[in-house]
């Protein structure tokens, strides 16, 4: 099915991380690209510096016309028909290829937007609910970025609330046209689309989707919001006055349009997580330039420890990012090279991405907080010149804020990942449940350690004990809460909190194990690992302690506590020293380097 493919590995059910150990040959991680994969890397890495970085200044100042034929430049090389099936006129390549592209492409937060909008949900709907004949019309168009596509799922009124919406249709007499009426808001693209993805509700009850071009009659945009930041991209409203929508423009099925709007948000979520983590890779290349040339008592700032902490966190991030993102898109790759490639189509391609949806928002909720801190300490670098227009830190800064807004906002994201292991858990798709209930067992029975020896055992330990607390307070949260548990959102978020870090825990030492299988040094990575560690751990157990705080009382509650102390019972890293070498190796490389 697809042209290029990764080495299939198992088929890992989504939310499985969570239950079961991995072994690091099951993990896909940046060291199995392959010579395609690096190909492909290298020609969105010039694109972006040939093409994109020296066209900023324009771009935000709003130059739509600069932008559309950028979007058109990357669409010549390929980089946005990496979703599209061969027939009609994409590449149809793996999931890692396209966490790639977005994360090489992403140096510019108003490109990125753009590009992000128009190759994803502005182009998947029509590939994976597309009939044949709006495929034909629509996405050789879409793929060769001749035309530029838009998603218009918010309201003012409603956007995380998205199936609430008021936009209506109504079918014409002739049942020739649905008539669409209402208004859509802060939609990406608008102000030069072509073609835009719009969801109404058929008489008022039936969500749907619809194809609508931008000529349509009844259909205007409204104007440009000046806004905080990505202020390259274009966002604006869209107006919907007895629009007429051809019948044939219906996408999917009539009351399926749900389907179709939350599917393809997770593939803009994992796309958002690997950018996030490329634009990282960006910012600390400027921070580290910065910080070995300023100085300040006698000294470059690189050489203070305070500097090269911040230096350090950033390269862990980036290194457990990378470790995360590209998992979760081997994941994926894995699980379509399964499909019949005889029978399969676009709709299983897109059932089985589905299936890492809680992967997929732990991706956008675990970049975007990244991001933020990334750039938010790249200011702190740059001192007052972080703070003035004249720097990139400025821009990034203002830029990384909305990626915890769309998408889905964080808060949404962090239900969508605890609601969706608990749906699962529910109906028996995952053995959450009985995996609580051994863990339950075990630590009543006073039952200790489990074992782990051999390199990594340390690192293995404590993602042992990650998942395990985790599973102990989700199992305390639901023997009080029982089904209720879905309207404490402070639980929920709380017990997301620990599953976004168990993953990202698990899915550092799995890349470190993978490069020590391959050979090499492994001193920077394994270091990079270890820090990420040290810190998720604490955070896991501040969060395990904030749900059993808040489900028991009394002697329960001490007596829960004490399990917790000795789950997370563990001899601490010297991360001073650590973080040391690791700043040392990204300021003597001056980027982010693994070994
Ligand atoms: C620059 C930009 C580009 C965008 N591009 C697009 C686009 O191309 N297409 C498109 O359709 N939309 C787009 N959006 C809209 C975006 O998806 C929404 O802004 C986002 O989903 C949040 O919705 P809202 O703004 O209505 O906030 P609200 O839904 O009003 O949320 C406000 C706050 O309440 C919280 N909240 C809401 N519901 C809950 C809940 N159940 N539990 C707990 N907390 C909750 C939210 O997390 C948030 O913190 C864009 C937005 C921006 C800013």
């Amino acid at each position: 099915m697809t042209t290029v493919s990764v080495v299939p590995g198992p088929k890992i059910p989504g939310g499985s991380f969570l239950i079961e150990e991995r072994r690091p040959e099951d993990a896909f991680t940046p060291e199995d690209f392959s010579e395609q994969h690096f190909l492909i890397a290298q020609t969105a890495e010039e694109f972006a510096a040939k093409e994109i970085m020296p066209n900023i200044e324009k771009m935000e100042s709003k130059d739509f016309g600069l932008t559309r034929e950028l979007v058109r430049k990357a669409g010549e090389l390929g980089l946005s028909a990496v979703d599209v099936p061969e027939q009609y006129g994409g590449m149809e390549m793996d999931k890692v290829t396209s966490a790639i592209v977005a994360d090489r492409l992403a140096r510019h937060g108003g490109f990125s937007t753009t590009w992000g909008a128009h190759t994803c949900i502005g182009t998947l709907p029509i590939v994976y609910f597309g009939t044949e004949e709006q495929k034909k019309a629509y996405l050789p168009g879409l793929a060769s970025g001749t035309i530029v596509g838009a998603y218009a799922l918010s309201e003012s009124s409603s956007a995380s609330d998205a199936l609430n919406c008021r936009t209506r249709a109504e079918l014409s007499p002739d049942g020739r046209h649905y008539i669409l009426n209402g208004e859509k808001m802060w939609i990406t693209n608008a102000g030069f689309a072509d073609l835009f993805i719009v969801f109404a509700k058929v008489n008022g009850e039936k969500f749907t989707a619809f194809i609508i071009e931008r000529n349509m009659p009844g259909f205007s945009v409204g104007a440009e919001e000046h806004k905080m930041g990505i202020r390259g991209s274009s966002t604006c409203p869209l107006i919907l006055n007895d629009c007429m929508v051809p019948a044939e423009n219906v996408l999917g099925d009539i009351g399926r349009g749900h389907v179709i709007a939350f599917s393809v948000l997770n593939v803009g979520r994992y796309k958002l997580g690997a950018g996030c983590v490329g634009s990282a890779r960006y910012c600390i290349e400027s921070a580290i330039a910065y910080a070995k040339q300023r100085k300040a008592f006698g000294k470059v700032i690189a050489d203070f420890g305070l500097i090269r902490e911040k230096l350090a966190n950033m390269a862990v991030g980036i290194f457990t990012g990378e470790a995360m993102a590209y998992r979760t898109a081997g994941m994926m790759d894995a699980a379509i090279s399964q499909l019949d490639p005889h029978h399969a189509d676009m709709s299983q391609v897109r059932k089985v991405i589905d299936e890492y949806a809680i992967e997929c928002s732990i991706l956008k909720v675990w970049g975007s907080e990244f991001i933020d801190y990334v750039v938010d300490e790249m200011v702190q670098i740059f001192g007052g010149y972080g703070f003035v227009e004249e720097y990139p830190a400025e821009r990034a800064y203002r830029d990384s804020r909305v990626n915890r807004i769309f998408e889905g906002t964080n808060e949404i994201n962090r239900l969508v990942i605890a609601g969706f292991l608990l749906k699962r858990a529910m109906s028996g798709q995952l053995p959450l449940m009985s995996a609580i209930k051994n863990l339950m067992d075990e630590v009543l029975s006073g039952a200790r350690d489990n074992g782990i020896e051999g390199p990594f055992a340390e690192e293995r330990k404590l993602v042992a004990s990650a998942r395990k607390i985790g599973l102990f307070a989700a199992g305390v949260a639901t023997q009080r809460y029982m089904q209720a548990i879905q309207d404490e959102q402070e639980i929920m978020a709380a017990i997301a909190n620990m599953v976004i870090e168990t993953y990202a825990m698990e899915s550092a030492v799995l890349r470190a194990e993978k490069l020590a299988m391959q050979g090499g040094s492994i001193a920077h990575a394994s270091a990079m690992a270890r820090v990420y560690l040290a810190g998720a751990i604490e955070r896991i157990e501040s969060a395990a302690r904030t749900v059993i705080a808040a489900a028991a009382e009394g002697d329960m509650l001490r007596s829960q506590v004490s399990i917790l102390r000795r789950l997370c019972k563990h001899e601490p890293f010297n991360t001073v020293a650590l973080r040391q070498a690791i700043a040392q190796k990204v300021l003597e490389a001056g980027k982010y380097v693994v070994v």
